[in-house]
């Protein structure tokens, strides 16, 4: 996996390469890039500056980006300059004009009143709106006066606590040991090494198979849930995939108040070949786009994907297993009359539209039979889902 480091402050990047350097993980910064955006930091937090640059860098590296924002606080000021660090003594204001502000304010303030903190605030995020965001704090006293070449910053006015050596005194390595930095990228590491570990679970069969209620029971047992049927049904609110479809398939597949209605939409739609065809080229790549979207909203664990075409639609490139759930005919055709407002034709027109079943096995590394009654299948998922758990299958990114 790459991750952007967002910051063009070489200081930072030294130090967060340091400490996450044991990460198996390529580490971009912006000297990779041809472009790097700029980024205004204007917000009045710590927390809304670092998020702001990682979800930037990551829309536009479309990789995961990690930002840092920190800043020192001095009792004695009231928590400045906090968030303006950084610009403390004015606008391009230089590391020593700040320090020498800090000094100067606190010239008449004793050694016990001298309490400072400094506070990082990391944030990593995906192009998808993943986000997580950690905070470290280094307690210390700002000293009487400039102390040290090494670091950065206020690295010379910030004597740990427990410490006789401010940070510019020490070496990076010997900072890395207890700065807010390191203490923040430490958890930072720990959500780094799950941030990979996903797993998504294709869950498909054919109509009247109960693959809805094998996907629940999954839910149920700690999986988060994706409906690419209820995905489907949003798209078909949006203005743009109305205006496509009525320009298809005419305006009778509009119902009340001009949305459109699915039962008139599927009257049409599985009247026919050509226009199941026509239907799946339009939706199924938006379908798929927002699907995408969702999974990599979710942290790590394990995502039951619910999709009656995955095959058809060939949507295996998302998940990591695929699960068939099947049953016979004579229970199919049952099910479907008794939950649907299907008419024989759509019925007709649907079953000829997904793949047989036996070709679905064949492709599955697991098969629920979901053929007798609720406690057989909830045994049968259970047994699915510990294998799951156990086992620490492929990743996705
Ligand atoms: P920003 O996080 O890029 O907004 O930077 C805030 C400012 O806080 C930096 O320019 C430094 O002056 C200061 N700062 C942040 N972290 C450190 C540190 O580890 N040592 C010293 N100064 C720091």
């Amino acid at each position: 996996m790459e991750l952007v480091l967002a910051t063009r402050n070489q200081d930072k990047i030294r130090e967060i390469k340091q400490v996450l350097k044991n990460l198996k993980m390529k580490m971009l910064t912006f000297e990779d890039f041809s472009e790097f955006p700029e980024v205004v930091e204007d917000k009045y937090t710590l927390r809304g500056n670092a998020l702001t640059k990682a979800c930037t860098l990551a829309r536009f590296s479309r990789k995961p980006a990690l930002a840092d924002d920190s800043g020192l606080e001095v009792e004695a000021l009231q928590g400045a300059p906090g968030v303006l660090s950084s610009r403390f003594a004015g606008e391009g204001a230089s590391y020593e004009d700040n320090n020498r502000k800090v000094l100067s304010l606190l010239e008449k303030v004793p050694p016990q009143r001298r309490k400072a903190r400094f506070r990082c605030v990391i944030a990593i995020s995906n192009a998808y709106g993943r986000r997580k965001v950690m905070e470290g704090i280094c307690e210390g006293r700002i000293t009487q006066e400039i102390r040290g070449r090494e670091g950065f910053g206020y690295d010379p006015i910030f004597q740990p606590l427990g410490q006789d050596k401010t940070f510019a005194e020490m070496s990076l390595g010997m900072k890395n040991e207890i700065s807010h930095r390191a203490i923040a990228l430490e958890k930072a590491k720990s959500v780094l090494q799950e941030w990979d570990k996903r797993r998504v679970i294709g869950i498909t069969g054919n109509i009247g198979c109960g693959k809805t209620t094998v996907a629940k029971m999954f839910e149920a047992a700690g999986a988060k849930l994706i409906s690419a049927d209820e995905v489907g049904h949003l798209l078909l609110q949006e203005e743009k995939v109305k205006k496509r479809l009525t320009g298809i398939f005419g305006s009778s597949i509009l119902g009340k108040g001009g949305r459109i209605k699915r039962k008139n939409l599927r009257e049409i739609a599985f009247s026919d070949k050509k226009n199941i065809a026509q239907l799946g080229s339009l939706l199924h790549p938006l379908i798929l786009k927002e699907v995408e979207k969702s999974i990599q909203a979710h942290d790590g664990g394990i995502i039951v994907l619910e999709a009656a075409l995955l095959l058809e639609a060939g949507w295996e490139c998302l998940v990591d297993k695929i699960l068939v759930v099947t049953s016979s005919r004579q229970t199919q055709l049952k099910r479907i009359k008794k939950g649907t407002d299907f008419t024989p034709r759509e019925i007709k027109g649907v079953i000829g539209a997904q793949l047989p079943q036996t070709d679905k096995i064949r492709q599955a590394d697991f098969i629920i039979r979901n053929e007798g009654g609720e406690e057989e299948t909830r045994e049968q998922v259970m047994k699915v889902w510990e294998a799951l758990e156990k086992e620490d299958c492929g990743v996705q990114g």
